[in-house]
């Protein structure tokens, strides 16, 4: 027996989260591009920065714990009551917060698979088990299977659209006929990290959804459209008592001043920043059609990034990435999932996948 302090036996095969490769160290000779975690391309806006910097001058001080002036922009610009939002470490440290908040030793979380690496890890912290559902053979959530396997163990529905690493959205009519069969005790959550991507005018917009449904949870991110990953910044929009809960489980001072600042100026900047998700989208749908001509079946995406389902080619293709100067995010014997980036970097991509061409 080994010495030490006894640590909770179910964090032993915790699948560990693998961040998307960083780009080599200055002084490499070959530019690469980091194009394996569904970044934004574009550097922090010149009154964003301006704001951080102004934040600055109060880091010692502790943050407004209830990110007052932040949940009531997220209010206002969406129309939700302020009591309605619960913002977090990014939407991952808000997803724990759900997860805590619902599931505990013996309870089932369900949702699809493959979708976010994070839902595994969170769920197997918790103590509660996973329920993985396969998507179809189009890459989507397989929305009946998920109602199928709910069960009176089944605390929370985590459903991700668009879906993280396949690409596609959920259509508002299946959205709305899953969530009208879910039993009101569960939560579900709509995962919607990308839903500033979204051009199917049919797809959800889980605002619109959990309006009227008490057992839906909304979840987003000020990380991707918005750029602003390495801050740290998410929020839900939930109903009452699900948004206070979700206050309770949140790690006390969690969000940063200038986390919460840089929030608020970006949702001033709105138009600015969704000028650039615009630019990322007409990136996206060159890359997929240029791909799709090279007959590689991409599903359609809805989000910042584009899936080969290569299987047991999958380490080569990212190796063949690699040594073209762009690094992408394999999911080893399954695809590799690669974000759209700066146009120079997408091209490199369009000519690897040429280069190795469909199976
Ligand atoms: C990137 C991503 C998030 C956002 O993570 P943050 O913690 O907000 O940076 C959430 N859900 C999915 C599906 C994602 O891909």
């Amino acid at each position: 027996m080994a010495d030490g302090p006894r640590l909770r036996a179910n964090l032993d095969d915790i699948p560990t989260y693998v961040p998307g490769r960083r780009v080599a160290a200055p002084g490499a000779t070959q530019r690469m591009y980091k194009l394996s975690s569904n970044e934004n391309p574009f550097p922090p806006l010149p009154s964003v920065l301006q704001t951080i910097t102004d934040a600055s001058t109060w880091i010692n001080r502790y943050p407004d714990m209830f990110a007052t002036e932040l949940v009531s922009a997220i209010a206002e610009r969406f129309d939700v009551p302020a009591n309605h939002v619960a913002v977090g470490t990014g939407s991952v440290g808000v997803c724990q917060q759900i997860v805590q908040s619902t599931a505990g030793p013996g309870d089932e979380v369900i949702y699809a698979w493959r979708s976010f690496e994070a839902y595994p890890i969170l769920v197997q912290v918790s103590g509660a088990t996973s329920v993985q559902v396969p998507l179809t053979s189009t890459e989507k959530h397989d929305l009946d299977a998920m109602l199928a396997a709910i069960t009176d163990r089944t605390r929370l529905i985590l459903v991700c659209t668009p879906n993280n690493p396949t690409g596609p959205a959920i259509r508002r009519q299946r959205l709305e006929r899953f969530l009208d069969a879910v039993p009101p005790e569960i939560l579900v959550v709509v995962d919607e990290a990308y839903v500033e991507f979204v051009r199917d005018p049919e797809v959800a917009d889980g605002l619109e959804l959990y309006r009227d449904r008490p057992n839906v949870c909304v979840l987003r991110t000020f990380s991707k459209a918005y750029g602003l990953a390495g801050l740290r910044v998410g929020y839900a929009v939930a109903h009452e008592p699900v948004a206070e809960a979700l206050r309770k489980c949140a790690v006390p001072f969690g969000v940063s001043v200038i986390a919460q600042s840089a929030a608020i100026a970006s949702l001033a900047a709105e138009d600015e920043l969704l000028k650039r998700v615009a630019d990322i989208v007409a990136e996206r749908v060159r890359v997929r059609d240029a791909l799709r001509e090279q007959g590689w079946p991409v599903p359609p995406t809805e989000a910042n990034f584009v899936w080969f389902r290569l299987s047991e080619r999958t380490d080569a293709f990212a190796a063949a990435c690699e040594s073209a100067g762009v690094i992408v995010r394999p999911f080893s014997g399954e695809g590799v999932r690669a974000s759209i980036g700066e146009p120079d970097a997408n091209d490199v991509l369009v000519q690897v996948a040429a280069d190795f061409a469909p199976a």
